[in-house]
């Protein structure tokens, strides 16, 4: 088991920032913790990276309890935190044999330059860190969590701030990672667990409220129906798509084109194909809708903070 959480509860004050949470993460994957802000994402992950205590419960990392060892549950983490803390007036080089000298890593030299090769950083090593663009300083902050060969990797939202193009580079970097090791990351972007996750944790108010594989996110929250967009060569009456066994609504959607709502998963475009037909006037285009993660996310909270920017 990579990571083991039991029944956490963390208070802060009066703040309830988590309410027995637990989940599994058994072996290599990346999973997406996902949320509003305030949702108790990084509360979470510095219960588990060792840096809080929880008020309640238990967290495990590779079998070892993170309250009572503590020192070597580092040894076996990597953690990047939201504000990534680097020391600006370091070269990149510097800063991460700085990093590789406190966890005592032997052939260091050798360490940091297989490093800064696996992480993209090889035509800026030779800079200071404070000419480094954001996504660079990124790369830096997953050079140093996983300098020390870590097997589970703690990223708090690993991609704000990032440009369009950095962000497809680091989320395929941090999908590399999660080959070998045991990837969780923090996001509020649902795109982000769309495009690198496996699966998909949602965590609300400090209370998990789905957890699958990112596939299956929206199939199994899909009330049964789904949507069509059917695009027809003629003029064809609301009533007759009504007819149509499992359609629940239809409206049209400009010049010959309808959006038909279903109140069943089972496929009916051969029927709506057949309708036409029998009145003679053809199909142009018929696509089925996905209902988005957004949608699937207010189902589940209620909430609307979760945002689709990136
Ligand atoms: P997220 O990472 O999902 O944005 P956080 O874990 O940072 O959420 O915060 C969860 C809740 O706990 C929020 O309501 C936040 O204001 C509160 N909180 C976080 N850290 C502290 C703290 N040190 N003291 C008091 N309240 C805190």
């Amino acid at each position: 088991m990579s990571i083991q959480v039991n029944k956490v509860a963390k208070v802060y004050g009066q703040q309830r920032a988590l309410n027995g949470v637990s989940f599994d993460i058994p072996g290599s994957d990346v999973v997406g913790f996902l949320g509003p802000n305030g949702a108790g994402k990084s509360t979470m992950m510095k219960i588990i990276t060792c840096y809080i205590p929880p008020t309640e419960g238990s967290v495990h990392v590779c079998g070892l309890d993170v309250m009572k060892n503590s020192i070597e549950v580092r040894r076996q983490i990597g953690y990047l935190p939201e504000h990534n803390p680097l020391y600006l007036d370091m070269y990149v080089k510097e800063y991460l044999s700085f990093i590789g000298e406190i966890y005592k890593i032997p052939n260091l030299k050798k360490r940091v330059a297989e490093m800064i090769e696996q992480v993209g950083l090889g035509p800026e090593s030779h800079k200071k860190i404070e000419a480094l663009s954001k996504g660079y300083r990124q790369r830096v902050g997953l050079a140093q969590a996983m300098i020390h060969n870590p097997k589970v990797l703690i990223l708090d939202e690993p991609t704000s701030g990032l440009d369009p193009n950095q962000l497809v580079e680091i989320r395929a970097l941090i999908k590399e990672i999660g080959r070998e090791k045991t990837v969780m990351l923090s996001t509020h972007i649902m795109q982000e667990v769309e495009a690198i996750c496996n699966r998909t944790i949602i965590i609300n108010k400090g209370n998990i409220v789905a957890d699958k594989p990112t596939s299956e996110l929206r199939s199994s929250i899909q009330s049964g129906g789904y949507e069509l967009q059917v695009e027809f060569s003629g003029v064809i009456s609301r009533s007759s798509l009504l007819k149509i066994k499992g359609v629940a609504d239809a409206q049209e959607d400009g010049k010959n084109m309808w959006i038909i709502s279903t109140n069943t998963s089972e496929d009916i475009r051969k029927d709506v194909a057949e309708m036409a037909l029998q009145q003679q006037i053809a199909v142009l285009t018929m696509s089925k809708k996905e209902q988005r993660l957004e949608d699937i996310f207010k189902e589940l909270t209620g909430a609307k903070e979760i945002s689709t920017a990136e």
